[in-house]
């Protein structure tokens, strides 16, 4: 304490008479003085300013107006002590760091500023000699927050050049900082922009190409430094002669701070091929003046590529539905007719003029318009085509037009905008399909005439034959004819039975008497029925059926038809071995099989034997006394009972025919669609 200063001894005893803050500040000004010439300079700027005028005033005054300035001064200042403890400060100090006069009294100057700050200070300005000095930090207001400051540092040197203390003016420079540092961003952000856009860009200024963006550089082939200090029309190489006049005017009239419309132009790329760009020219200001022109060129080549591809493409389509022969017609979301083709005028008789804006709906009969406000709704919602339909048009003439129909939607910037369709007139086909029904009916009336025509004289003729054979008086010659014509009589019997089966069939005219069925008594019956067939050719019989299995609904006739022709058939087509009969309860339906060890069937025609009239190559006779009907009518009757029927078969080895029925709870549904009457 011996060596302090007078100044800080006057200040602290007067700090602990609590009147610092109202006391005297000659002494410290003398100080001041002492070091004139420093205070030449920037970081006492404070004193330096007002000393002049305060030399020639009286003691009383130069405190007063001292106190004023320090008290009122924009930035803060603090005065510490040569221990750096704080013994003065003004009003700005307070508020920076939002301390009152007991955060403020005797703190350490160290401790305004982050570790790190204050070690910076000691190293590159304290240690040094320099009694001033001003450098950009960090400080610590009370609440903990740290803000960027740009302190100014005056040190007070004693007697043999010793520091009694220091002034310090702080300013807030935290605000400046970071506008500073957003506006670094937002450069750097618009140059990563103008480098990375696709773009053409060219900056200019006062009519000479400042700056280039790649794209441009990639399009020209050129580097930078051959367009950067060029005028534009150096450059016809890139900017073809003809259109210079049009960058000209565009960059001219933005200089003066008009931009002109946009304007399309013809540029030769690196490459040698030719691009069509969209140019626009924009002037870049700041609050007093223009400072250059920014070009933009936008590459529509495939914009144009597309437009006049559309353009063909719409007068493809145009001509296509102008001369379709089907009517073409679009309709708006409200139904209204938006284009109607010629043969759509002829089709309901009515003139294009009269029709267009009007419903379509209109002009379909009263009896199909329900029909198709269905139809449209659909089309609609499910954002779908629907295809085939058949409808009625309503001619001018008060005839009704039998139409197909095919309607599509049709989407505008993913929005539904309407339907197009395409009506067929179809008079001429209901004609055709019309006259087709009446000679199939007339085809299965005349068949079922003859059918039972031929039917009638067999049936005496086979019981007179009948007769003969167990006739005793009757010579072994005469019964072996017998026996021969009445074989012949049975396969004609069996024909026309079959004949008049597969006309019933194809009429869907065939009865069905649905009943309960259980499987296994039929499948036994007409085991033992086919016995002695299978027995006189020294067949083996062999039979596997389950005793409990679950009933069926179905014909009894029918299915006993169907058993009885696979039965016949692996009879017919068996020479050695056996006759298998199987049945299985599966998880809906009885699995019924019959196998056979016989001649087999070709893969080829597996597919085929259940078609019509079909008979395999069998290299002998044997289908001689068939019709090849028999399979299809077996078909036809099981998929009448909602069943299945397969085959399959080894050549020269075996087949396997397989009947798959279902169960009775299944069969309920379809009861009613099979109940025809015969
Ligand atoms: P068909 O009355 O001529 O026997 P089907 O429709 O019943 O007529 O049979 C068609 C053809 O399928 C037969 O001609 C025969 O070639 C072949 N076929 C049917 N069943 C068998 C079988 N079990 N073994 C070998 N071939 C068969």
């Amino acid at each position: 304490m011996k060596d302090e200063p007078d100044i800080i001894k006057i200040l602290r005893e007067e700090e602990k008479l609590g009147k610092l803050r109202k006391q005297s500040f000659s002494n410290e000004l003398d100080i001041i003085q002492k070091n004139k010439e420093d205070f030449e300079e920037k970081s006492g700027e404070v004193i330096n300013i007002l000393k002049e005028p305060l030399t020639n005033i009286e003691t009383e005054k130069k405190d007063e107006t001292f106190r004023w300035i320090f008290d009122n001064y924009a930035y803060a200042i603090t005065i510490a002590d040569e221990k750096k403890r704080i013994i003065y400060w003004n009003k700005c100090a307070e508020d920076l760091f939002l301390m009152n006069e007991s955060d403020l009294t005797n703190k350490d100057v160290s401790t305004f500023y982050p570790q790190e700050e204050w070690k910076k200070i000691r190293k590159e300005h304290i240690s040094k000699k320099g009694i001033k000095f001003k450098m950009e930090t960090k400080m610590i207001k009370k609440t903990g927050e740290i803000f960027d400051v740009e302190v100014s540092f005056y040190l007070l040197k004693g007697a043999g050049g010793k520091t009694v203390g220091s002034i310090g003016i702080i300013k807030d420079i935290s605000k400046h900082k970071i506008t500073k540092k957003k506006r670094n961003e937002s450069d750097t952000m618009f140059r990563d922009i103008f480098e990375a856009t696709s773009d053409l860009l060219l900056y200019l200024e006062k009519g000479v190409i400042s700056n280039v963006n790649k794209a441009t550089l990639e399009f020209s082939g050129f580097l930078k430094k051959d367009i950067v200090g060029k005028k534009f029309s150096d450059l016809i190489k890139i900017f073809p002669k003809d259109d210079l006049y049009k960058h000209n005017e565009a960059i001219e009239s933005a200089s003066k701070g008009v931009k002109l419309s946009d304007y399309e132009s013809d540029l030769k790329s690196n490459d040698g091929h030719i691009y069509k760009f969209l140019f626009s020219v924009d002037y870049i200001n700041d609050a007093k003046e223009i400072k250059g022109v920014l070009l933009r060129g936008k590459d529509i080549t495939q914009r144009q590529r597309a437009w006049d591809e559309l353009v063909k493409l719409e007068e493809k389509y145009r001509v296509l539905a102008e001369t379709s022969a089907d009517g073409v017609v679009t309709i708006d979301p409200l139904g209204r007719l938006t284009y109607v083709n010629p043969s759509f005028e002829k089709l309901c008789g009515r003139r294009k003029s009269q029709i267009l804006a009007t419903l379509f709906r209109e002009y379909i009969s009263d009896e199909s318009i329900y029909f198709f406000q269905q139809i449209t709704i659909d089309a609609r919602k499910e954002n779908e085509k629907i295809e085939n339909i058949e409808l009625e048009l309503s001619h001018v003439d008060g005839n009704i037009v039998p139409i197909e129909i095919n309607v599509a939607p049709y989407n505008k910037n993913n929005e539904f905008a309407g339907l197009v369709c395409t009506i067929r007139d179809i008079t001429e086909r209901r004609k055709v399909e019309n006259e087709l029904k009446k000679s199939e009916r007339l085809k299965t009336e005349f068949m079922n005439i003859v059918a039972h025509e031929l039917k009638s004289p067999v049936t005496p003729i086979k019981g007179y034959l009948d007769l003969i054979i167990s006739d005793k008086k009757a010579s072994e010659q005469t019964k072996s004819w017998a026996k021969v014509s009445l074989r012949n009589a049975e396969r004609l019997l069996k024909l026309v039975n079959d004949i008049l089966d597969v006309s019933r069939l194809d009429t869907d005219t065939m009865r069905f008497d649905m009943e309960k069925l259980d499987v296994i008594q039929i499948l036994n019956e007409i085991s033992e029925d086919m016995r002695p067939a299978i027995e006189s050719k020294k067949l083996k019989l062999i039979t596997n059926i389950p005793k409990d299995l679950p009933n069926i609904i179905g014909d009894k006739y029918r299915l006993s038809q169907v058993f009885k022709n696979l039965f016949t058939n692996a009879i017919k087509f068996t020479d050695n071995g056996s006759i298998t009969v199987e049945a299985e309860k599966k998880k809906d339906s009885i699995l019924i099989a019959f196998k056979d060890t016989g001649i087999g069937i070709s893969k080829d025609e597996l597919k085929k034997i259940f078609n019509k009239f079909y008979q395999a190559y069998t290299g002998d006779d044997r289908k001689n006394e068939g019709t090849g009907l028999g399979l299809y009518i077996c078909k036809e009757i099981v998929q009448k009972h909602n069943g299945e029927i397969w085959v399959e078969s080894e050549i020269g080895k075996s087949s396997q025919f397989y009947l798959k029925l279902p169960y009775l709870h299944k069969m309920v549904v379809n009861l009613n669609n099979s109940q025809n009457t015969g």
